[in-house]
């Protein structure tokens, strides 16, 4: 038993991005990568999604796209993000693709026009006249997985202004829209969350048919009573009122097991326990009913202990608690199952 470990499950991305396609009838899917693959390794993700049907790859960054073009010659990969100009040069040779929101446009370079139609973000206000090198036209939706009404208007505002091109590849969703938003499919939709098996809705990934690919297991590397008046951890957030069992794991917010998330539940010998007192850098602490032994399996992400769920408790989104897990090798083993 190592301190922390990660598996990643092949076969659920595979089957992500068949239940991502079948939603998608006939629009390409294009995975989205970026951020390590959303803490799940994005050379791991790109692999299993191409396998599972995926026809090109999506990160934020030149750097990140140049990582993933060292290992993958053949597929199809563009930069979400703004490419600095002393990038651009870098981007040609690895044949990546440019998504321009502003200001002029490469040549010599596939660039896509990104259209600002209501997130507020990077992208043009107006639509620029595509110029030779123009493949493709997007916008990126601010409320696919929130709000239908504002992302349909959203949608509209791209098709009118994009009508005239038709022939361009235009790319809307992401994965909220892909599942559930069909006005929002075009030719091809931009998905990274529902790949790794989790819910763009904060939901049960289930719900929508995805399969989580990421487990995350520890062991209770200390076992102790407390008695009443007792208390774990920094600034004595939880003391014992009775005669109380804690177990001690191993992970902390150092590893990405978020501060923030006292109170959450992990499994303790297949057993629900929640999370009590402060999360430190490289521990925390469960409430348990009895003794157990050093050593008892720890589940902090797997069967049925959700990413939706640690994140509610948080108050934060599961995107940010899996992107954060740590899987620097001096902390986690890492593994790869198919
Ligand atoms: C991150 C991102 C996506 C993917 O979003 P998911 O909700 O993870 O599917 C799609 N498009 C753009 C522009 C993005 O930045």
């Amino acid at each position: 038993m190592h301190r922390s470990e990660l598996t990643i499950e092949l076969g659920a991305i595979r089957r992500n991005a068949a239940t991502l396609l079948r939603a998608l009838g006939g629009a390409e899917l294009w995975a989205v990568v970026k951020t390590n693959g959303y803490g799940l390794g994005a050379l791991d993700v790109a692999r299993a999604a191409l396998a599972g049907g995926a026809t090109a790859l999506c990160v934020a960054t030149v750097p990140e796209a140049l990582a993933l073009r060292r290992e993958l010659p053949e597929p199809r990969i563009l930069i979400l993000g703004p490419a600095l100009p002393s990038e651009i040069a870098q981007a040609r040779e690895a044949r990546l693709e440019l998504v321009v929101a502003d200001g002029e446009i490469p040549a010599g370079v596939p660039v896509h026009l990104k259209l600002d139609t209501g997130m507020g973000r990077y992208g043009f206000s107006e639509l620029p006249t595509p110029a030779a090198d123009v493949v493709g036209l997007m916008t990126h939706l601010a409320t696919a997985d929130t709000d239908e009404a504002f992302a349909a208007e959203q949608i509209e505002r791209f098709r009118a202004a994009t009508e005239p091109y038709a022939h361009l590849t235009r790319h809307v969703a992401n994965s909220a829209a892909a599942l559930r938003i069909p006005a929002a499919r075009f030719d091809a939709a931009r998905c990274g969350v529902a790949l790794c098996g989790l819910s763009p809705f904060g939901e049960d990934p289930a719900a929508d048919g995805l399969d989580p690919a990421l487990r995350w297991e520890s062991y209770l590397a200390q076992v102790k009573r407390l008695e009443p008046g007792r208390s774990t951890g920094y600034g004595r957030r939880f003391v014992a009122q009775t005669p109380t069992w804690i177990g001690l794991v191993p992970v902390g917010y150092g590893d990405g097991f978020r501060r923030d998330m006292t109170g959450t539940e992990v499994l303790v010998a297949g057993e629900r326990r929640r999370v009590v007192g402060t999360v430190s850098m490289e521990s925390f602490a469960v409430e348990l009913d009895r003794e157990l032994p050093v050593g008892t399996p720890v589940v902090l992400l797997g069967d049925g202990v959700l990413a939706e769920d640690h994140a509610r408790g948080a108050g934060t989104i599961n995107y940010e608690i899996v992107s954060r897990i740590s899987s620097d090798p001096t902390r986690a083993r890492r593994t790869v199952v198919e």
